[in-house]
């Protein structure tokens, strides 16, 4: 039986390293918080009382972590995950993070893969996720089993870093389609029609999207649960600000998200879910917020 370290057990790791216990990998998960490790071990996972300990004697390490700190301190940190990896060991970081720290990690070990997902808690939990990877083909290819227990879609786009330049498109295109689906509502509202049926119709049609089939009722019910939360959406705007820099390439509504996002984290609804760019979007017009 593949034996799996799993580090970061929050709102998409725990999902994860539940649907790898139940794809009969032997998942051994460490979170900081006791609670999220103690939900594994009742779901037939093993509990971790340290990195060292998840990491030890496992085939493979994942980590799903919120931002560059957390990873550059799990991974590469003092009694961190490389300090404890067994030689030839395979280490997949699902964490969304700067390309630059992905590759960081790259160069102080073979065998990594940057695997940052899409698909949302709901595409966790179903297992349904979409994964970007960047490494080593014959890697990617012993991480196969992996992606299939946790997601519908794995594509290998190139060497180390480059699935978290993927990811930051993916971002691009999630914030910008949170920030025009927050102005169609607000529009319909205003214009006094049926906002819920309007959104009906345009879920089925060209302006139909993921989003829109997911979360078009959430949003109309101003129900801002996270789901991905609006700090998390902000540390990617930066991400793809400073990869359009690298790249020497003008984005303007890439700066136009940024802005929405970053207004939206200083009213206060950091830890909200991002469709809580409608409150941004019903501020700016100066409307009470519903
Ligand atoms: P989260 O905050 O819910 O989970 C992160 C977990 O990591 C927490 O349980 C936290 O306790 C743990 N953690 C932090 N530091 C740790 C440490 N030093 N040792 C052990 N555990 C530690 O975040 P999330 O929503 O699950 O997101 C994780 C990553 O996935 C982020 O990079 C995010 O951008 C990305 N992502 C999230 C979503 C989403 O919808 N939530 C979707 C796609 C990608």
């Amino acid at each position: 039986m593949t034996s799996i370290g799993f580090i970061g057990l929050g709102i998409m790791g725990a999902p994860m390293a539940r649907n790898l216990v139940r794809a009969g990998f032997a998942v051994t998960g460490y979170d900081l918080n006791a609670d999220a490790v103690a939900a594994l071990a009742a779901d037939d996972g093993k509990p971790a009382a340290s990195i060292a300990d998840a990491v030890r004697g496992a085939d493979i390490v994942a980590t799903m972590l919120p931002a560059d700190q957390h990873v550059e301190a799990v991974v590469l940190g003092d009694d961190g995950v490389l300090a404890h990896l067994e030689p030839g060991a395979l280490l997949i970081d699902f964490s969304t993070i700067r390309p630059e720290t992905s590759q960081k990690i790259a160069e102080a070990r073979t065998r990594v893969l940057d695997a940052p997902v899409s698909g949302g808690q709901q595409g966790a939990i179903d297992g349904v996720l979409s994964i970007m990877v960047g490494g080593a083909r014959a890697d990617f290819d012993a991480a196969k089993p992996v992606f299939d227990a946790v997601g519908k879609v794995a594509a290998l786009v190139g060497p180390a870093g480059a699935g978290q330049f993927v990811k930051a498109a993916n971002q691009l295109v999630v914030g910008g389609t949170y920030a025009l689906v927050a102005e169609a509502i607000l529009l319909m509202e205003a214009s006094g029609v049926d906002a819920e049926a309007g959104l009906d119709v345009l879920a089925g049609g060209l302006a139909g999207s993921r989003i829109l089939e997911l979360k078009r009722a959430s949003m109309l019910a101003r129900d801002y649960t996270p789901g991905f939360r609006i700090d998390l959406h902000h540390k990617d705007m930066g991400i793809v600000l400073d990869a359009a820099r690298q790249a020497e390439v003008a984005l303007p509504f890439a700066f136009q998200v940024a802005a929405h996002v970053q207004a939206a984290r200083a009213q206060g609804l950091g830890d909200r879910d991002h469709s809580g760019l409608l409150a941004v979007a019903e501020r700016f017009s100066g409307r009470e917020e519903r």
